[in-house]
């Protein structure tokens, strides 16, 4: 059974209490790997090696950073297929997502950020014949990247490459459920050219190892993504110690179909964007409104459609819908499909766990669900299920849609399906979104800004906005007369 590492100061060692933790794969529900149960010892004997690094790594010249992150880029490409495979045994995901989605992003996000590292400069402001002034971005010494299980690499590297590329060095946690490919690209670490101490990956519980990082003195940036109850415990801890926080928390997007919408495209993408990863993407549209006369129609296609997706084995090229991360994760899921009947609601497609046979028996796969005549404001469509269940509700007018859509504590992304150029302008500027799509879902520029609003986070990753979040301003003013 393979058993997981730490990787500090670059080598791949043991927890320090030699304490491990059960890894599960969720297409068996097996134990499959041994993860370590680290501490706050350990994330300290992270942070004396990165202040070791820290001078060092932040006077690379940046063409010797952006060499070095492009060369992990590279090194994550040339293992591609066993990556791919890896993470689809840890989270269940289909492997042909983790191939063409999640490993194909990890590569970008380190090739991105090597090469926009070049790109990166600071403003001057003159004052005429009077003063200069220029700003210096600095890296800011040592950052905790905290990520969650259901994009496991690809979410990962998308906070540690800003974070290294503006030259600091990093103390990283991936989630516990969904360690494996984090600790397959530690491997490739040292082979990229980083010098010691400079990326350390940490595994182990949010309560120990995520909160070791987020109270250390002297880990003064913390970017984190996750639930939104996690990270207002986050916030409790590191806003006292005024440390610079970058929070992507949970969402509950909706995903509003006008009647005079491309009807195919606008059905068929909302499959994707409801089912898609199991449903476990905060981007996924959790709650579909159809406006009136096109209600019955959409209805109908979103439906039929709905049931022809497999549920399967992950490594199954035909599968759409593997499993669900975990056992409580679906617990937790299948408890919102209970309450819908409950709650006055019909479910139209799915409800119920699918069993599989053979080794796939124990496995957690979940029907996708969609429920319609529920009311805009129950629990199940305010609260965040994280799984594949969504819900439709007719409306009628902007006015009536934007209440709706915008009811919920979360404010991360939103789906709009109109043919009207107006109404798309209106209805993005209304919403109250970080990230706002018309007719398409999930296109990304990884220039532009990402990140929520209200319940959903603060701050913003992607592009310029994650190298300023890592870089400290400060200004200086030269008096010229
Ligand atoms: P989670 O909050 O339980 O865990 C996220 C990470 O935080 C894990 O690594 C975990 O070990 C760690 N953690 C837990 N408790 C901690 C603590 N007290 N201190 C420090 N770290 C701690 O979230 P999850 O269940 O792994 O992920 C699902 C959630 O993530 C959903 O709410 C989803 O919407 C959200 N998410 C948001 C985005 C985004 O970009 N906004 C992207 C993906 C997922």
């Amino acid at each position: 059974m393979e058993k997981i590492q730490n990787l500090i100061n670059g080598n791949l060692i043991d927890p320090i209490k030699r304490k491990f933790l059960d890894n599960r794969t969720p297409r068996t529900g097996e134990v499959y790997s041994k993860i370590p149960d680290s501490d706050e010892e350990d994330v300290a004997l992270a942070v004396s090696a990165a202040k070791e690094a820290f001078p060092i790594w932040s006077n690379y010249s940046i063409d010797k950073r952006s060499e070095i992150l492009t060369r992990l880029s590279q090194l994550i490409e040339d293992n591609l297929e066993a990556l791919a495979l890896a993470e689809s045994k840890d989270n269940g995901k289909p492997v042909s997502l983790a191939s063409k989605v999640d490993i194909p992003r990890a590569v970008s996000n380190f090739h991105f950020y090597g090469t926009a590292i070049k790109h990166f400069a600071s403003e001057s402001h003159s004052m005429g014949n009077l003063a200069l002034n220029y700003t210096l971005r600095e890296p800011i010494g040592i950052a905790g990247c905290i990520s969650p299980w259901n994009l496991p690499l690809y979410l990962f590297s998308w906070k540690i490459a800003p974070a290294l590329a503006a030259g600091n060095c990093v103390i990283a946690k991936p989630s516990e459920v969904t360690p494996m490919t984090a600790y397959l690209m530690s491997k490739l670490v040292k082979e990229a050219g980083f010098p010691d101490g400079v990326l350390n990956i940490i595994h182990g519980t949010g309560p120990k190892v995520g909160q070791a990082i987020v109270e250390h003195p002297d880990i003064p940036i913390i970017s984190f993504t996750g639930g939104t109850a996690t990270g207002a415990a986050i916030s409790k801890i590191a806003a006292p110690m005024f440390k610079k926080l970058s929070l992507e928390l949970g969402g509950k997007n909706p995903n509003i179909i006008f009647d005079d919408c491309d009807f195919e495209k606008a059905v068929n993408t909302t499959v994707k964007s409801s089912f898609a990863n199991q449903g476990q993407i905060c981007l996924c549209g959790s709650r579909v409104f159809i406006q009136e006369k096109i209600y019955e129609k959409f209805k109908e296609a979103f439906v039929r459609k709905t049931k022809e997706l497999i549920v399967g084995d992950p490594q199954d090229s035909k599968t759409n819908l593997g499993a669900v991360v975990s056992e409580s994760h679906m617990r937790k899921i299948l408890s919102y499909m209970f309450l819908a009947e409950k709650d006055g609601g019909t479910i139209l497609a799915g409800g119920k766990q699918v069993k599989l046979e053979g080794e796939l028996a124990g496995g957690y796969y979940l029907q996708p669900t969609i429920i319609e005549g529920l009311a805009y404001d129950c629990k199940i469509n305010q609260e965040e299920i994280f799984g594949p269940v969504v819900t439709i509700t007719p409306f009628k007018t902007e006015e009536d849609v934007l209440m709706m859509a915008n009811s919920t504590k979360y404010g991360l992304s939103a789906t709009v399906w109109t043919e009207n150029l107006k109404r798309a302008h209106n209805i993005s500027k209304a919403l109250h979104a970080g990230i706002v799509w018309v007719n398409t879902w999930l296109l990304r520029d990884l220039r532009t800004p990402f990140g929520g609003v209200k319940g959903s986070g603060v701050g913003r990753e992607g592009g310029f906005e994650a190298l300023h979040f890592f870089t400290e301003p400060k200004n200086v003013c030269i008096k010229l007369s």
